[in-house]
């Protein structure tokens, strides 16, 4: 609590620990070439960057300790778009606007894959302004086509968006952190009071973009049937595969018809049965509570291949892939995955 407010004016060490460590993380993301880089990439992600790297089963204390603070940075960063190769549009931050999500204007637009480099003339140096016009919503597309392109097309760069120059700073972590901590959650969402899930989400040992794919399902931002008609998007939110009912989060990736039948065949079949369905937050935490951490990984992997399946399928409507997709879906979780492999479709 500050002075003015009658405390004793000290900083909340927790999270102004947390921050100082998020600049190191910052640094290995930025990839500052100092010593300590060097022997960490080396040893725990010498085939990728800092932000796709994994904590690994047996941690030095320096790498667990930065690897705690990861989860502050992911959240403070964007990218800055130069030739866009490197950014995926519904996937990845880069729209300008704190906690703005694309999300598809119609549905036959949606493509999963879809690199904003797709979304640029490179020729003429602009937008593709009719594409984005019909992609996304006129907010959207107002602050896409607002951003400045570069001539070079240098590559995109990622950037902390709490500050105005894109650079990271112990200051404004600290702000980002004091944030998230718990006493200010309980102040926004009482029910959330004493709920470790986020805190075990983000510090799970899976690659980030899973844990940012369940963030998003569980904040109800995946664009299913359901989001786009409330976003008054579409008017009807009938699930396009099956067509019995609302196609809310929950039944595309659990209750669909084919969902179904592959969670039934799968090691998850008795703890699924018994979870609630009330809301995909409310099975998430019930089901980690059930499997713990490592097993959860896989569990999320293969979530999020069934609904990479599920765009494959209401993009393309081809049935086959959902046999190629999930094998690859649950194999990325974590690099290998053997027995979920097995299960029969
Ligand atoms: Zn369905």
């Amino acid at each position: 609590m500050p002075k003015h407010m009658g405390g004793m004016g000290f900083r909340d060490l927790r999270v102004f620990n947390e921050a100082l460590l998020a600049k190191q993380c910052w640094r290995l993301a930025v990839g500052d070439d100092s010593l300590l880089h060097r022997v960490l990439r080396a040893k725990y992600y010498p085939k990728c960057s800092f932000l796709e790297a994994y904590r690994g089963g047996s941690p030095s204390y320096t790498w667990r300790s930065i690897w705690a603070a990861k989860s502050l940075l992911l959240e403070g960063l964007r990218w800055r778009i130069g030739n866009g190769r490197k950014v995926l549009v519904w996937e990845d931050n880069w729209i300008p606007c704190e906690g703005f999500i694309a999300c598809p204007s119609t549905d036959k637009e949606f493509n999963p894959d879809l690199w904003v480099h797709d979304l640029i003339d490179e020729e003429n140096l602009k937008w593709r302004n009719e594409i984005i016009n019909k992609m996304f919503s006129e907010e959207a597309a107002h602050r896409i086509l607002a951003m400045p392109l570069s001539f070079q097309f240098s590559d995109d760069l990622i950037q902390w968006w709490p500050n105005k120059d894109g650079i990271f700073s112990v200051k404004s972590a600290y702000w980002l952190g004091k944030l998230r901590s718990p006493s200010i959650c309980k102040i926004f969402d009482e029910n959330h009071m004493n709920d470790k899930w986020w805190t075990m989400l983000w510090r799970m040992n899976i690659i980030p973009k899973l844990k940012h794919f369940t963030w998003r399902a569980c904040k109800g931002m995946l664009p299913t049937k359901e989001t786009l008609k409330r976003r008054h998007i579409l008017n009807d939110d009938t699930c396009p595969r099956c067509k019995q009912g609302s196609e809310t989060a929950v039944h595309a990736l659990f209750e669909c018809q084919k969902c179904r039948s592959i969670w039934n065949n799968s090691e998850f079949a008795k703890v699924i049965l018994d979870s609630p369905s009330s809301s995909l937050h409310d099975k998430l935490k019930w089901v980690y509570d059930k499997l713990g951490e490592e097993k959860m990984g896989l569990f999320l992997g293969m979530m999020w291949a069934l609904w990479t399946c599920r765009n494959k399928v209401v993009v393309g409507g081809e049935e086959q892939w959902w046999v190629y997709t999930f094998g690859l879906g649950v194999s990325t979780y974590k690099n290998s995955s053997p027995s979920v492999l097995k299960t029969e479709i």
